[in-house]
Parts: C-alpha cells; sequence; structure tokens
C-alpha cells in the first residue's frame, strides 16, 4: 500500500533579501515496507525533504498525504500527533540524553507513543540486551546508534526517517547499523528513508532518489536490493 504521497512539494527559504528555493516540484510516493535512500550532494535539499516528510516542517507549496491524511493543511497539533506516533526519527549523531541508561532513553519514548512495542525487547533485537543500564558515554558510537534506532522503533511507527545516520561511524559499524535498518525494513514492513553520502549505501535500497538544486533530478529501482556487504 502507499504510504505517502508527495506532489509538487516546493520549499522556499526568505532571508531578508535572500531567497532559497531548497527544493523545487518534487513528486514521488512511497510505499509500505520500502526503503529508500537520498543521494544528494550538500545544500540539494535531502534534509529539508526529510523534515518536510517528518512533519518537522511544512512545505511552502505542493501537496503531501500521509496515508490519505493531507499534511500540508494540518494544524501544528496535528503534526505533533503525527511525529509522535507515525514517525520514527534516526540522527547522525544519536541525540541521546547523556544522564539516562540506553533503556532509559528507550524508555523516554514509550511514554509518548499512542502503541508502544517493549523497550527490552528492541534492545535485545539490536543486540543491546547486556548494555540497557549502560550510559551512552559507556557505550562505543555504533552501540549509542543502535539505542537510538531501538528509541525510533519503539514507537512502532510505520515510518523510519534517518538523516545520516552513519555519518558519524567507522565502515564496519556502519554496516550493522544499514543491516538492522534494512532488517526492520524487511521483517515488520516499515517505510525507511535514508540520507546519505554514501552512495554505497544506495544498493541496498529498494529505490535511490537522487536530489540536484533542490529538483528530484531522477528515481533509480534495484531490482535486487543487496544486503550491504
Ligand atoms: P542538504 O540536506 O541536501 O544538504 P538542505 O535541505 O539542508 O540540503 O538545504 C537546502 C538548501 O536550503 C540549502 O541552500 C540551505 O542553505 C537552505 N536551507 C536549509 N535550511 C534552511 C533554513 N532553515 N533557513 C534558510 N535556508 C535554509
Ligand atoms: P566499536 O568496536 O564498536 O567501535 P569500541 O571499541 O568503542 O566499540 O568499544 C568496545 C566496547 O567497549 C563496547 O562494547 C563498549 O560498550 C565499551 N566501551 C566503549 N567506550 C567505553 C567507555 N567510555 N566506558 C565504558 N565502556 C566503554
Amino acid at each position: 500500500d502507499t504510504l505517502i504521497v508527495a506532489r509538487n512539494l516546493s520549499k522556499v527559504y526568505k532571508m531578508g533579501e535572500v531567497t532559497v528555493e531548497a527544493l523545487r516540484g518534487v513528486s514521488f510516493e512511497l510505499m509500505e515496507g520500502e526503503m529508500v535512500v537520498v543521494l544528494g550532494p550538500s545544500g540539494s535539499g535531502k534534509s529539508t525533504l526529510l523534515n518536510i516528510i517528518g512533519g518537522m516542517d511544512k512545505p511552502s507549496d505542493g501537496e503531501l498525504f500521509y496515508m490519505g491524511t493531507p499534511l500540508h493543511s494540518s494544524d501544528g497539533k496535528q503534526l505533533t500527533s503525527y511525529r509522535r506516533n507515525e514517525v520514527g526519527f534516526v540522527f547522525q549523531f544519536y541525540n541521546l540524553l547523556p544522564n539516562l541508561t540506553a533503556l532509559e532513553n528507550v524508555l523516554l519514548s514509550v511514554q509518548i507513543a499512542r502503541n508502544p512495542l517493549s523497550a527490552e525487547e528492541l534492545l535485545k533485537k539490536v543486540g543491546l540486551a547486556d548494555r540497557a543500564h549502560h550510559f551512552p558515554s559507556q557505550l562505543s558510537g555504533g552501540e549509542q546508534q543502535r539505542v537510538a534506532i531501538a528509541r525510533a522503533m519503539v514507537k512502532n511507527p510505520r515510518l523510519l526517517l534517518c538523516d545520516e545516520p552513519t555519518g558519524a561511524l567507522d565502515y564496519k559499524t556502519s554496516i550493522q547499523v544499514l543491516k538492522l535498518l534494512q532488517d526492520f525494513c524487511y521483517t515488520y514492513s516499515k517505510t525507511v528513508v535514508i540520507i546519505t553520502h554514501n552512495a554505497a549505501i544506495a544498493q541496498m535500497a529498494h529505490r535511490v532518489f537522487y536530489l540536484k538544486d533542490g529538483r528530484l533530478d531522477r528515481i533509480v529501482e534495484n531490482e535486487n536490493p543487496l544486503p550491504p556487504e
């Protein structure tokens, strides 16, 4: 089924005299259980696009539907509910709270969720059952990112949005994190969108969106998405 429909999205930032067209007429659909990688040079509009899909920002023009619900005309309260219940976010620098343990970081998301999963089960799933009571500073970068993925998933969102999730990790650790994201996509039929600079990641996605100067330049489909090497 179709999860997201975007039609002719544009985003204009105005700063005094300066106007930036961050997105220009971007249209696409995202299917349930699909993994999409967004590639493009710095400044091409990747983060802007992810923020709009995630309900953190609104398009200047165009339409965006989530399971038929128009997000482009939703008010702040509706967008907050959408972000809390339907979307999981994963960031480059993990954004864990330093004074909370791994388990407590995950549990924090449980409190705001409508249909939460078990935090303990998810920590086990990401391979960190024995790290539940460690603080972020006691965990490696890869472990912190896996906690962040558990935190995003515990809300049981249909959509998982990842902004450079492996940007701060070494190659081997990146692969572990990507395999985890792919596993959630395949096993639980989550829609996963990953922004990256790393073209090698593209081979594991069902589709690759290439952004250029705020336009969706082309979409490439992979018949057989590969697990990362
Ligand atoms: P990417 O993620 O591909 O690097 P961004 O979406 O961050 O690209 O940015 C796209 C363009 O929009 C850039 O020119 C950037 O400077 C501009 N931009 C992004 N966010 C803002 C903002 N909050 N205010 C003004 N300009 C912005
Ligand atoms: P990786 O090989 O995944 O990059 P590290 O070599 O950084 O991991 O860490 C190896 C192990 O040591 C990890 O399991 C982590 O839990 C533990 N560890 C890393 N940094 C600290 C720390 N500052 N305090 C306690 N344990 C740590």
